[in-house]
């Protein structure tokens, strides 16, 4: 057997379908974002404008993340040392798990590797050692909450996306006495559309099921002191589990949820994904705890931030430039045909130093492909105007549609 002529064959297929992934090359330079060095073939090529980061805020350079860093990192040297379990726990992991239950309101909290394994080994816990648990999902989620669901081997029914009379009607089909588990994000990653949360924990208290919201695309940048969508609407004591991420507005890497102690001492006790698996470094659990701590103070990133994806929706709306409209900071400059998407990112990025990934099938259905901008508070005026008149031109040169000019 050819092994590799079988590798190699689906990846041909990938490639002819226009969804083969090519990484962009960067080199992120501390107090400079949203500018990065570009590397080609081992050489270094012109600076990119990073238009697509998910370090929503630039907290990923916050001198108070930087130096509560440096800081472990010369105190307690690289690495946790062992699992959580087996001398890994260090004092950092500690304080950060309590900052984090402080800011959404819950008993506890307990920190992962990543926002990935704290959704598929918190989901697939619970749902797997709650006998007969039955899990309701949103037709968008995630990967990691999908993954995390089937290996539960759980019964899993999806609910049309953010239709909440359809979560009611599968809810009222199912024995009173069942355990069950609603699982759903605040805001979706590729649509940037918000749920709406208080009508699905109406249904969750009406049917006696056990909420699980993701909020890694919230935290930090929505509610007063950044706990998410879920308390900028005063909804988070009556949500049973928030998971959130480290690794997105929060800059640095991680994952977590945020529950009642027994919840979260039950995940801790049970799931493979935490337990089996070395702990984040120090540095990464005080770098992270820095970053929320900052945020539950500090308006200023978030206002800017919003202050930016304003401006970039309007100067596309005057260009006619069609991108999906929602409440969130996500922007999705729709294509429509992954070849397309690609061509586009790659000639910003030739042509302008302009860096945006074109998002495709798999991760948003075929004939929906995009270009998902995020702004962020580092954004200049100047960034949002190349960034409006590259896109313009492209649009013209490939005779894409636009939209009717704004009024
Ligand atoms: C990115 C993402 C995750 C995973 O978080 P990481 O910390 O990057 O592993 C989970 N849920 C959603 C909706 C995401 O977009």
């Amino acid at each position: 057997m050819n092994y590799d002529a079988v590798f190699a064959q689906q990846l041909d297929g990938l490639r002819e379908a226009g969804n083969y992934r090519v990484f962009a090359e960067i080199e992120r330079q501390a107090g400079q974002f949203p500018r990065a060095r570009r590397w080609v073939e081992g050489a270094q090529v012109a600076d990119v404008t990073v238009w697509c980061s998910n370090d929503y805020l630039g907290m990923g350079q916050h001198p108070k993340v930087l130096d509560a860093m440096h800081d472990a990192l010369d105190r307690c040297g690289a690495g946790a040392g062992g699992t959580r379990n087996i001398s890994g726990t260090n004092h950092q992991h500690v304080l950060l798990e309590a900052e984090l239950a402080d800011l959404h309101g819950k008993e506890a909290a307990l920190i992962f590797t990543s926002g990935y394994v704290s959704n598929w080994a918190s989901l697939s816990t619970l749902a797997s050692r709650l006998p007969n648990c039955v899990i309701l999902s949103d037709a968008l989620n995630h990967a990691s909450m999908i993954e995390g669901m089937r290996h539960s081997r759980a019964e899993c029914l999806r609910f049309r996306h953010n239709d909440v009379a359809h979560l009611d009607e599968l809810l009222s089909g199912i024995a009173p006495d069942r355990p069950k588990i609603v699982a759903f994000e605040s805001v979706y990653s590729m649509d940037g559309d918000i749920a709406p949360i208080e009508e699905i924990i109406e249904i969750c208290e009406k049917h006696g099921a056990l909420s699980y919201i993701d909020e890694v695309h919230a935290v930090g940048l929505y509610g007063p002191r950044g706990g998410g969508v879920a308390e900028a609407r005063g909804l988070m004591h009556r949500i049973d589990v928030i998971e959130g991420t480290l690794g997105k507005a929060f800059g640095v890497m991680g994952g977590y949820i945020a529950a009642s102690r027994t919840l979260c001492d039950f995940v801790r006790s049970f799931a493979s994904g935490f337990i089996f698996s070395t702990a984040l470094p120090p540095a990464i659990a005080a770098g992270a705890a820095a970053s929320i701590r900052h945020l539950k103070d500090s308006q200023i990133e978030r206002t800017r931030h919003q202050n930016r994806v304003r401006i970039v929706r309007e100067r596309l709306d005057a260009m006619g430039i069609p991108h999906l409209p929602n409440d969130s900071h996500i922007i999705p400059v729709m294509v429509g045909d992954a070849h397309h998407a690609k061509m586009i990112s790659d000639w910003l990025m030739e042509h302008h130093g302009i860096y945006v990934q074109p998002i495709n099938y798999p991760t948003v259905p075929k004939g929906t492909e995009r270009l998902r901008i995020t702004p962020s508070p580092v954004h200049t005026d100047r960034d949002i105007d190349r960034l409006v008149e590259a896109l313009s031109e492209i649009w013209s040169q490939c005779a894409l549609a636009r939209r009717e000019m704004a009024a």
